[in-house]
């Protein structure tokens, strides 16, 4: 990344799906804007072909960056071997795998928990081996998340939008796992809870694009980083400066991407 451009970026949006079909219609548009606010946005790939729309972004654009991973509830494993192949043979684009985890909200039949279980082993096994950041999906399912993490003892650890208990993001910091804070951060007790008690070295601004934006139900975009910071400044009671510079430079760390600190 030139470094000209590395000076222009106010806000890592650390999450987004830009790839998904939601933005088929204007993702030029959108990533337009994102370059023009300052926004750099790493992409989360979930399949075959968001990974080839998340690739080709890349070209066409320093404003996005990749990472791939494969949808939590989706228990395909020959699927998700087919992508590990794709991530292993792009390697020196993608930033980070993920995101990968586990989803108890949509896969609430217990007996599908194992297979569940494997597909994510299979990609925390693949960040170690590439030695790649691992971007992880919880929902309803942070405690067993960080325990799987923990037993693997992998600590290159993005936890986003977490939804579990503030006691166990707590212990997962201590071990630096990092958490990234979406806008639904406005509406959601249990996020403001998180930043409240959470410093402000363990947290990274996502927006979870096209979901989680600041208003339930409409489309949300990766400008809608400064929501979020703009929240987290006023918990905190520093200013949103201090957030995005901090959170910046967290996130360029996190991804390895040239000028962060590392
Ligand atoms: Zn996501």
């Amino acid at each position: 990344m030139a470094a000209d451009i590395l000076n222009s970026v106010r806000a890592v949006d650390c999450h987004a799906h830009l790839s998904s079909s939601e933005f088929e219609v204007d993702r030029g548009r959108v990533i337009e804007e994102c370059a023009s606010k300052g926004v750099l946005v790493v992409d989360s790939a979930l399949s075959k072909q968001e990974l080839k729309t998340s690739l080709e972004m890349t070209k066409t654009s320093s404003w996005v960056k990749t990472t791939a991973g494969w949808e939590a509830r989706n228990l395909d494993r020959e699927g998700a071997l087919e992508v590990i192949k794709l991530i292993e043979s792009n390697q020196e684009v993608i930033k980070a795998v993920g995101e990968v985890g586990l989803d108890r909200y949509w896969v609430r039949d217990r007996n599908l928990w194992s297979k569940q279980e494997d597909i994510f082993r299979m990609f925390i096994d693949l960040a170690d081996r590439l030695k790649k950041p691992l971007v992880v999906h919880s929902r309803s399912a942070g405690r067993a998340c960080i325990e799987i993490l923990n037993s693997s003892g992998f600590n290159s650890v993005l936890m986003h939008a977490y939804d579990g208990s503030v006691g166990d993001a707590l212990m997962a910091a201590k071990k630096g796992f990092l958490f990234s804070i979406p806008p639904s951060v406005v509406r959601s007790e249990q996020k403001q809870k998180l930043v409240r008690r959470l410093e402000l070295k363990s947290l990274m601004l996502e927006s979870d694009s096209p979901v989680l934006g600041p208003e339930k139900g409409v489309r949300n975009v990766p400008t809608n980083v400064f929501v979020s910071a703009n929240t987290i400044a006023q918990i905190k009671r520093v200013p949103q400066d201090d957030v995005l510079r901090t959170t910046r430079e967290t996130s360029l760390a996190f991804f390895g991407i040239m000028g962060g600190k590392s």
